[in-house]
């Protein structure tokens, strides 16, 4: 198999230790001589699956007795619907920090009165914004801390006046949270904690069923609380590569442990990044994503942008390409992204600069 460096925004790198467990299971499942595609989901094998899951979930983020995590489908592209359905009932404010977070907020506009707070799209959301009030007559606030196309990450835990949710589709386990701050958190899972095909929600109990609304039986929240994330078939293949992910996150010292690697990765490519003369970082330094790096060619060398391209492919690099309503380069180096996948690319960087001048 060809050696590659995998950069894609997600899906994207798994732990090796996960992928080759989910083969294994492929071909038998905890010794119950059947495929874990194949087996019942009310099996004493896969219950034993899911309550591994959600300890590993609560173990590792810390979660609090008053948060109870879910494991859905639909993506975090649902989530959107799910936070408007579940907690809005008087107005909803929004930071508006990219693509997702709008489209979060449309999904609220079509159920009642939502807005953006604040908002960075008028310099291509290439910050994070800063200063604003959140109100307090508020049902909720939401973020999207990491902003997953634009390279900009919202780096603590803000204090809010009001319920707090938070999209983290794409920095999920990659830092140390308090979930105690937030009504809930929500993403898909397959940035940075398994393939795509399952959802997580942590969701804080008692602020459920405060609306009015009828809500439709599968996206109310509570019918999944009810259920412990079975109360329809749960998508099995993406939980079990995500129980393996996760342990291979506690096995490597847990997300303090990854924190700090995940901190030298970027530190290792934007100190390329701002060194190079030929690349510039898009987004504001004090923003800057631990999760994707954002960089363009530097004025007057735009034209070079296709040959970097190229000359980065030619050495393994995949995934390298922004996305395509910014253009220039996007690394994504979430948490299974090994160190050595970004000295290849800093090499390469530098490679490309010593060629040039
Ligand atoms: C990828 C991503 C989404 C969309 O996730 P889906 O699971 O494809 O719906 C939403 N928000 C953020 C921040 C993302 O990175």
């Amino acid at each position: 198999m060809k050696t590659v460096h995998n950069f894609n925004a997600g899906p994207c790198a798994l732990p090796q230790q996960a992928v080759d467990k989910a083969i294994d299971a492929l071909k038998d499942f905890a010794g119950t001589g059947m495929p874990v595609i194949c087996v019942s989901h009310r099996s004493k094998e896969w219950s034993a699956v899911m309550d591994e899951c959600r300890a590993l979930w609560k173990e590792l983020l810390n979660i609090p007795d008053t948060h109870e995590v879910l494991f859905l489908g639909g993506g975090a592209s649902m989530g959107f619907l799910y936070t408007a359905m579940n907690f809005l009932e008087n107005k909803a404010g929004y930071l508006e920090t990219g693509v997702w977070a709008k489209k979060a907020l449309k999904e609220a506009k079509g159920l009642g009165n939502a807005y953006a707070v604040a908002s960075s799209a008028e310099t291509t959301f290439n910050y994070i914004p800063k200063g604003y009030e959140i109100p307090s007559d508020l049902d909720y606030f939401h973020i999207t801390t990491n902003n997953t196309i634009y390279g900009t990450e919202i780096h603590e835990d803000i204090d809010c006046p009001v319920p707090l949710i938070a999209d983290m589709s794409s920095d999920i386990m990659s830092r140390p949270v308090d979930v105690s701050k937030y009504a809930m958190i929500y993403g898909g899972a397959q940035k940075n904690v398994g393939p795509a095909g399952v959802t997580f929600f942590i969701v804080k109990k008692d602020l459920l069923g405060k609306v009015s609304r009828y809500i439709p039986t599968m996206l109310n929240l509570q019918t999944h609380i009810d259920g412990e994330s079975m109360f329809n078939t749960p998508p099995v293949f993406p939980i079990f590569v995500m129980t393996e992910t996760l342990r291979w996150v506690k096995e490597l010292g847990g997300v303090e442990a990854i924190y700090k690697i995940n901190k030298e990765k970027a530190a290792l490519l934007y100190d390329e990044i701002d060194r190079n003369s030929l690349f510039v970082g898009t987004a504001a330094k004090e923003d800057r994503s631990i999760m994707n790096v954002c960089f363009v060619m530097a004025p007057g060398y735009e034209a070079l942008q296709d040959e970097f391209m190229a000359f980065a492919k030619e050495r393994g690099m995949v995934g390298i390409k922004g996305h395509r309503s910014v253009g220039g380069f996007r690394a994504s180096i979430y948490n299974a992204c090994p160190v050595e996948s970004v000295q290849a690319l800093v090499d390469c960087m530098k490679e490309f600069e010593a060629l040039k001048k």
